[in-house]
């Protein structure tokens, strides 16, 4: 098959990668963005090739595999985190579009292992009640997968122990925005610890902005 198929969509994770970069979220070829695919029956991911600087990508480099990294379209290597953003679609239906990011203030708290708990309203309603901490894995690892789907749980980003951050959404830029946000957030509970003192929402409000991510998720 041509390298024509699919245009619009894997343009639209280009953007999201080309973005990415230029917030600052990723250094160099790092990290990884998909889009999960629907022909027919068959169910297929769009990813970012791996070893590519995201400031040298083009639409060639996004490549279209089968979740056993069969390649459907394109002739780079596919991302060496295939496994990871598989998994993650098997999990979660809902679940159409993963960003895997190595931002600084998210990565510092993925080392300390340290999770984010709900402190600011547009992250619970974004993201869920908090976001956890995965077990450590080898990046690429099929053993990574299984932690990050059980860190994740219903929720929509997750910090990956001694590695980075990850979002999910229903488009590209519904998991960029979830990278930047999380990146956001995590300076935010970086500055408070340095202030001494770090207050969560009351729970009554988290619950009730739960439902609101709960709703948001099934629209
Ligand atoms: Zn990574």
């Amino acid at each position: 098959m041509g390298s024509s198929q699919w245009t619009a969509e894997r343009q639209e994770l280009l953007n999201a990668a080309h973005e990415m970069c230029q917030d600052g979220l990723v250094l160099g070829s790092s990290g990884n963005v998909s889009l999960r695919i629907r022909d027919n029956e068959r169910e297929l991911i769009a990813i970012t090739a791996s070893s590519i600087p995201y400031a040298s990508m083009e639409l060639d480099h996004i490549v279209v595999i089968d979740h056993d990294g069969e390649p459907i379209v394109g002739d780079y290597i596919p991302s060496s985190e295939l496994f990871m953003h598989s998994a993650i679609y098997r999990a979660r239906d809902d679940v159409k579009s993963i960003m895997h990011t190595h931002s600084v203030f998210a990565s510092a708290l993925a080392v300390s292992g340290m999770k984010i708990p709900a402190i600011l309203d547009e992250m619970v309603i974004a993201m869920g009640d908090e976001v956890a901490v995965t077990e450590y894995a080898h990046p690429s690892s099929e053993e990574l997968g299984i932690e990050v789907v059980k860190a994740l749980d219903e929720r929509s980003a997750v910090l990956i122990k001694n590695h980075g951050f990850l979002g999910v959404g229903k488009t590209p830029n519904e998991a960029l925005n979830i990278c930047k946000l999380g990146e956001h957030v995590s300076k935010i509970l970086f500055y408070s610890h340095m202030l001494g003192k770090v207050d969560k929402i009351p729970e009554s409000i988290v619950n009730a902005e739960l439902e609101i991510f709960r709703m948001r998720k099934l629209s």
